[in-house]
């Protein structure tokens, strides 16, 4: 019998179970994969994602596996430029570092083992074990292996969207809205444009950052209804797309630029948030909740809300508190804490900007002092609530003399629905 079972042991898993096992508890945790593998994702981390894998004390060997540094942040959404970079965090956190998903995984599931928990790669969970509505455990098997059954107090899906502890136990979705776009990603030679977060003329962007190997990733995101003509030559289409966006940058695409590895492409899936706890079980990561690749959030609000689940599980293994308060707590928390983040993720993520947001951006953007701000809104270092605040807002137009038909300080269902422009035509 187990303390906890986590299924899924990539970056919302596999912390959890670290965490957990690190106070002693014991912790299972299975993955049907084997590490290191690859998954479809991209992986830019945010400052407050690192503060958390300092304080796992992992940053440093993430670093020692050679993915460089990025100091300044390229950022663009038409004709809006923001450069720079947030200030330091309070843990001394300069840099953004996007290692492969390969190298990050890997790192975590073996700082859950070295931490105490059992872990069984290649494990499908095929079912769950409930007495009564009360889950009590798994079941799985490695490979074409015996059914085996296993048990534990809390059983945690960290399984990702599809996950089937959140489908066998009918949790439901709220608070939903259809994703946007797809995307094409790869991974290139012969690129040093810095990172680039660029949002184009046609409901279109791409992203760059380096990683590991002396290489860059390119992704490039496009609506969802323009799939179908992209699928035909997929390079065209990048190229096409940073020559539109930054024909500077699209020219050392197509002289320097060397693709390396096969390209992803992918629907994304919808936003959503699910519920996240019942009698036995909980669920963490994007297997609760998960929204838009287009800010780049996942990986951060993976290991924010891992370290909050972990804690609060703590109180209740421990005694101090029944799971009964602390799983509701939990979700509560969570979705307070990633409001903001998600209602801005859903929106800018549909490639247009709401009248609110262009405003808010633009002013932004004349300002020096405000664009570190931004930088630091994006890096999960400067409060939301600071950020959108209504006198802060007053106070930016005043200062940068924005037009006064433009000065939204708060949003409304007029200046935050709908785009402030029509997409213009390729
Ligand atoms: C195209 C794309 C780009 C992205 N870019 C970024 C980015 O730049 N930065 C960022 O922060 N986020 C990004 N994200 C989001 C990020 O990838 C996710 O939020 C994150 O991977 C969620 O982690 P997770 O651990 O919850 O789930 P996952 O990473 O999906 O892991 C789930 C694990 O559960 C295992 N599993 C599932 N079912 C079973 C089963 N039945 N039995 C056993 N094991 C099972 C799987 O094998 C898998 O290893 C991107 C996502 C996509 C799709």
């Amino acid at each position: 019998m187990y303390d906890v079972i986590v299924v899924g042991t990539r970056v919302a898993g596999a912390p959890l179970a670290m965490l957990l096992a690190r106070k002693g508890y014991r912790v299972l945790a299975v993955d049907r994969a084997s590490f290191p593998s690859d998954t479809p994702s991209t992986h830019y981390i945010h400052q407050a994602g690192l503060g958390l894998l300092k304080s796992w004390g992992l940053l440093d060997e993430v670093i020692a596996t050679g993915c460089p540094p990025v100091r300044e942040l390229n950022f663009t959404y038409t004709d809006i430029v923001i450069k720079g970079m947030a200030d330091p965090s309070a843990d001394g956190i300069d840099a953004v570092y996007c290692p492969r998903r390969t190298i990050l995984d890997k790192i975590l599931v073996d700082a859950a083992g070295k931490g105490g928990a059992e872990i069984i790669e290649g494990f499908t969970v095929t079912g769950l074990l409930t007495d009564g509505d009360r889950v009590t455990g798994i079941r799985g098997h490695v490979g074409d292996g015996r059914e085996q059954e296993f048990r534990a107090t809390l059983v945690v899906g960290a399984d990702g969207a599809n996950s089937i502890v959140a489908k066998t136990v009918g949790a439901q979705t709220y608070e939903g809205s259809s994703a946007a776009c797809f995307v094409y990603y790869s991974y290139y030679s012969g690129i040093d444009w810095g990172m680039n977060h660029r949002t184009g003329f046609g409901e279109q962007q791409f992203a760059a950052w380096p990683t590991n190997d002396d290489q860059y990733l390119v992704a490039v995101m496009r609506k969802r209804d323009r799939f179908r003509d992209f699928k035909a030559d997929p390079d065209a289409g990048v190229q096409e797309i940073v020559d539109q966006i930054d024909p500077e940058i699209g020219a050392r695409l197509r002289d320097t630029g060397k693709r390396e590895e096969p390209f992803r492409p992918m629907l994304y899936p919808d936003n959503y948030r699910r519920q996240s706890f019942g009698p036995g079980w909980a669920l963490v990561g994007d297997a609760g909740y998960h929204k838009d690749p287009f800010t780049g959030w996942g990986i951060t609000d993976a290991f924010k809300y891992t370290q909050l689940l972990a804690d609060l599980v703590d109180e209740s293994l421990s005694g101090a508190r029944p799971f009964e308060e602390t799983l509701p707590e939990y979700q509560r928390e969570r979705d307070e804490q990633s409001a903001s983040t998600y209602e801005l993720t859903q929106s800018i993520s549909e490639l247009t900007l709401t009248p609110y947001y262009d405003s808010v951006f633009r002013a932004s953007s004349l300002s020096p002092d405000y664009s570190k701000k931004f930088f630091g809104l994006i890096a999960g270092l400067y409060p939301p609530d600071k950020f959108f605040g209504e006198q802060e807002l007053g106070e930016l137009y005043a200062q940068v003399d924005f037009p006064e038909a433009d000065r939204h300080v708060a949003k409304t269902p007029e200046n935050n629905s709908a785009p402030k422009n029509a997409a213009a035509p390729l």
